[in-house]
């Protein structure tokens, strides 16, 4: 690997295949598993993400709105695409680009319907939400009675999946919150099935689901967050291999005298003479203001280098004063020994949220 000269988030792709392998060998071979691709992989990079996916025999993938769906297709990517959270306003898209909604109310039911019946098209694969806890999205289960009912009345549509999301799968002391969810989804599967005349994919695991509820995997499991590398757990990390790691270089070194101060607002002052390193990595590439005044590091020739002051939009500045180091040098701000989650931690924050917020001015770089 050659040497780092700007920032770059570098995606390592056999990781991803050890990812994919590991979170397959927790599931039957004959589970279905669908690669949740949202918020550009994660942050990573959707397009190639899905593309190695694919090639690795993945059964389909998830987005969240219809636009990522659309570029996956612009790109590709043949396999299906399970849209969580569409708008009606891009019904007819989806329906162009052969995605597949989520359909979550009676509403967004009865508006696809309208849409598709308009193309003429005949079972068109569809996936009913159902809330069993989260509160979130999803029809209520006192509401089959009335899906089906609609459903009797047209051939437009076909119900491709029942799912439902839990609420806390990572976190075992909810473990009979959780369990009651699956019950919950069971049972409205089971009368759901029983009044149409298809078996539809039943599923309700993500990650943590997948790693901690081997009983309820049903036809088919959804991962995000472990194909990235982390299992939400001590334990489950070690097993798998964080795929992206965020790396800058320093572009100029300060000498601070004791009594001056440093950035905007001036909000770190030198209480005696202090060396800085400016970073070419700000806010607007994804590293949050909450991370300032020496609350998030980075890491230098093997050691954590706190940021001081406050974050600006397009660099952050580390005391370097006890590292040995000099312009140019590589920055590893996760990746490594400190992953996305430790450093996440620092402000109370999970790997989700920092993964995600690596803007797209980060140049992409793939290990394969
Ligand atoms: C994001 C999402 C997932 C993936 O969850 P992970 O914890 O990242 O595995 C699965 N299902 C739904 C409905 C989601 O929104």
């Amino acid at each position: 690997m050659s040497k780092v000269q700007e920032t770059i988030l570098e995606i390592d792709l056999k990781a991803l295949s050890h990812n994919y392998k590991h979170l397959k060998s927790k599931i039957q071979p004959k589970t279905k598993f669908l690669a949740v691709v949202k918020a550009f992989a994660y942050g990573s990079d959707a397009i190639e993400v899905a593309k190695h996916l694919q090639n690795l025999d993945v059964d389909s993938f998830a987005v969240a709105y219809v636009n990522e769906g659309v570029a996956l297709r612009d790109a590709g990517i043949t396999k299906p695409i399970l849209v969580l959270h569409p708008q009606p306003i891009h019904f007819k898209t989806i329906i162009e680009r052969c995605l597949e909604p989520s359909i979550y109310s009676l509403k967004i039911l009865k508006e696809f319907i309208n849409v598709a019946s308009k193309e003429k098209q005949q079972k068109y694969p569809i996936h009913i939400k159902f809330n069993t806890g989260l509160n979130r999205l999803g029809f209520n289960a006192e509401k089959v009675d009335e899906i089906i009912t609609i459903l009797q009345k047209t051939e437009t549509i076909k119900i491709a999946s029942i799912f439902s999301h839990l609420a806390a799968s990572e976190d075992l002391n909810e473990k009979e919150f959780t369990l009651n969810q699956m019950n919950k989804f069971k049972a409205i599967a089971e009368r759901f099935i029983e009044q149409i005349s298809y078996q539809p994919v039943l599923h309700i695991c993500n990650t943590s689901g997948i790693l901690n509820y081997p009983e309820a995997h049903f036809n088919m499991v959804r991962s995000g967050i472990g194909l990235y590398g982390f299992g939400n757990s001590e334990k489950e990390n070690k097993n798998l291999l964080p795929i992206a790691s965020l790396k800058t270089i320093i572009s100029q070194i300060h000498i601070i005298k004791k009594g001056e101060s440093l950035g905007y607002n001036r909000a770190f002052t030198a209480n005696k003479t202090t060396k800085t390193a400016t970073l070419p990595i700000g806010h607007a590439d994804g590293i949050g203001r909450q991370y300032g005044n020496k609350i998030g590091f980075v890491t230098i020739n093997n050691k954590k280098a706190p940021i001081v002051g406050n974050v600006c939009m397009d660099m952050i500045m580390v005391d370097i004063t006890n590292i040995d180091c000099k312009e140019g040098d590589e920055v590893i701000v996760f990746g490594g020994i400190t992953t996305a989650e430790t450093l996440a931690k620092e402000t109370n924050s999970i790997s989700y949220e920092l993964l995600t917020a690596i803007s797209q001015r980060v140049k992409r770089v793939f290990r394969r």
